[in-house]
């Protein structure tokens, strides 16, 4: 038995004709970027997200990037997050010129832990990025309360969550600006970077559309430095036809993540291995990773063992953002982040691609039983 930690090509082959058919026809236009498919694919996710606006940008990076720019946000100011994250929540804030300060994470659910986080606001603290990690929601009540009392931005980096819903709520609609990815291996992936930030407020929707072409307000004429985080056409068109089939991927991913629950719950694994908590909080877990934690320091052992039986995992993430060289600078030590730190020793990704079949489940955990029981 084999199984990938993720395989794309189940899914593009029930849209392979209708995307060449679409990619064909922007090539007889010649029209490449932004443009009419861009405008369409802005309102589709909009209209997804509960948002009232959408924009189109050029990667999941370039969107956190320019809701920091569309706030004036730089040096000087600090901008809170989460140390457990994919490198771009951070990496956006320190390219504004801004400090990123680390809150630490929630033990259960890998996201921002407010009661941390409300410990790191100063008279600098100007915004605040919650990650919705792996498909599920950051703890949002406590973070907009905090943010409403000092006067902050909060900026959602749902580039793991598109259609994950808090308590009702879908992500990139509680805060100021919801950030997407649809880089390929995201539950909503197109035919290679392209990403999009959402907002309900009509000023900075326009900010937005401006900052990503430069600032231009009228042809040639420039408001304010932006920078080129313009999508491409057939990123969008790409977008639009997966788009069609996303709910049905979702619900996928829910019911292979509750067979691996149940197959874990009747292994002989014990404690040995956590699986995924769902928060009360969380309405729509869209589990974009499965991760589970290995207890006892076995991790790494786990994984190669997994690797050697031709299943696919992974480690999101092996080094908390605090602890990065680039970080240096900020003089985190080891130990500031304590639950940060022990996830990213004993997490472990397991494939959940929606294509993934239940004897491959059943095959992941057997695997693991024998490699952590015997
Ligand atoms: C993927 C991802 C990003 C960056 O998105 P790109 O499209 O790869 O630039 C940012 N934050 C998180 C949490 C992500 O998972």
């Amino acid at each position: 038995m084999q199984v990938p930690m993720l395989d794309l090509t189940g899914q593009y082959a029930e849209v392979k004709d209708e995307i060449i058919a679409e990619i064909s026809k922007i090539f007889d236009t010649q029209s490449f970027i932004l443009g009419k498919r861009v405008e369409q694919l802005e309102s589709v996710i909009a209209d997804y997200c509960s948002c009232k606006f959408g924009c189109g940008v050029t990667s999941g990076s370039d969107a956190l990037l320019v809701a920091l720019m569309a706030e004036g946000i730089g040096h000087g100011d600090e901008v809170i997050t989460s140390p457990f994250s994919f490198f771009a929540t951070a990496g956006a804030i320190a390219r504004v010129g801004a400090t990123p300060v680390f809150a630490d994470i929630d033990s259960r659910t890998f996201n921002i832990d407010p009661v941390q986080l409300a410990k790191c606001v100063t008279s600098r603290t100007k915004a605040i990025i919650p990650v919705h990690l792996f498909g599920q929601c950051a703890d949002m009540t406590p973070i907009m309360e905090l943010a409403a009392k000092h006067n902050l931005v909060v900026i959602e980096d749902a580039c793991q969550s598109i259609g994950a819903e808090y308590r009702g709520k879908r992500a990139g609609s509680i805060g100021d600006y919801g950030c997407f990815s649809f880089y390929p291996t995201k539950n909503l992936g197109c035919a290679g970077d392209g990403g999009a930030v959402t907002t309900n407020d009509p000023d900075k929707a326009a900010r937005l559309k401006q900052l990503r072409n430069h600032g231009q307000g009228s042809t040639y004429i420039h408001n304010f430095v932006g920078g080129n985080f313009r999508l491409a056409a057939i990123q969008a068109a790409t977008l639009l036809i997966k788009f069609r089939h996303l709910d049905a991927s979702t619900a996928s991913r829910q019911r292979n993540a509750a067979e691996y629950r149940e197959m874990f719950a009747a292994s002989r694994l014990g404690n040995r291995v956590i699986t995924p908590f769902c928060a009360d909080y969380t309405t729509r877990h869209i589990y974009n990773q499965y991760c589970i934690l290995a207890a006892g320091g076995r991790r790494d052992e786990l994984r190669q063992k997994l690797l050697a039986a031709n299943v696919g995992c992974g480690i999101y993430y092996p080094l908390s953002l605090h602890q990065q060289d680039c970080f240096a600078y900020l003089g985190y030590q080891q130990g500031d982040m304590p639950v940060s730190e022990q996830t990213a020793n004993t997490i472990l990704a397991l494939p959940i691609y929606p294509e993934s079949t239940t004897e491959q489940r059943q095959y992941v955990v057997d695997t693991i039983e024998k490699s952590l029981c015997e």
